[in-house]
């Protein structure tokens, strides 16, 4: 047997074992999702405050989503790993105001949370636990002012129709990265700009270019309602 086979045979349990061991991904990326309170709002199905009245008029968290490279996601991964609203506590504050619920009928926050942490949060266990995930979120928030971005570039919500060829535009410049834009439908069926997320790496670290591509359901030109 020749040197070369020798250690392909050695190397063999090495490759066959890999996946199942630390080179195994639970996903591949996240998408950090904000949303437009005034887009939530003006649709049929309107909307309700929270208890603490209404939120600021600036882009709020829906969700941080973990992803696989190929389109797919996981989601509600771990029954046994429950919202515990105790483990953020010292959150809470910042979270009521960069992650509200606008959601009827009484625009509970933690509801919301419990949510998104139950369906999406419990995928990526693995790399934050639940103080991590929903700090994470908070901290990708203050790092990117879409409000701002898209007011440096004289898109404002002023219920006027913007290109969203632009409103990428001017997130791109101010982010470094293309994000993928949502569109909904406000009570007249008018299409206009619902939802931004941009990538994040698998730590939740570090903001990235999409590992796909980001298929808008956006047309050409979207309003921008205010809040
Ligand atoms: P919709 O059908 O309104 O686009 O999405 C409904 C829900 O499905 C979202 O709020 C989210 O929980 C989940 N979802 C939709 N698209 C994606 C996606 O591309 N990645 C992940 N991780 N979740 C998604
Ligand atoms: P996803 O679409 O992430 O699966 O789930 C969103 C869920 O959270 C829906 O059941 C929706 O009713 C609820 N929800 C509560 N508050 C909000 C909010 O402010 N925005 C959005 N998009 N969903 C909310």
């Amino acid at each position: 047997m020749t040197l070369p086979s020798i250690m392909l045979l050695l190397l063999l349990p090495l490759l066959f074992s890999a996946p199942s061991t630390s080179t195994a991904r639970d996903f591949d990326f996240f998408y950090f999702v904000l949303q437009w309170p005034g887009s939530f709002c003006d649709t049929k199905k309107s909307c309700c405050y929270p208890a603490t009245g209404k939120p600021t008029a600036d882009f709020s968290i829906h969700g941080l989503w973990p992803n696989y490279a190929d389109g797919s996601y996981p989601s509600n991964c771990d029954r046994q790993n429950a919202y515990d609203a105790s483990q953020i506590a010292d959150l809470m504050e910042i979270l009521r105001s960069h992650w509200p619920s606008l959601a009827c009928p009484s625009g509970d926050e933690s509801t919301f949370w419990k949510h998104e942490w139950q369906k999406h949060g419990t995928c990526s266990e693995s790399v934050l636990d639940q103080h991590a995930y929903f700090g994470t979120a908070l901290r990708l928030r203050t790092q990117i002012n879409l409000l701002q971005a898209l007011q440096d570039a004289g898109i404002k919500p002023d219920g006027g129709l913007y290109s969203s060829t632009d409103i990428s535009s001017a997130i791109r410049n101010s982010t470094g990265f293309e994000p993928k834009l949502g569109c909904n439908a406000d009570g007249g069926g008018n299409r206009q700009l619902y939802e931004v997320s941009v990538c994040v790496d698998a730590k939740g670290e570090r903001l990235i270019e999409c590992p796909i591509s980001s298929i808008s359901n956006c047309p050409p030109r979207v309003e921008f309602p205010p809040f």
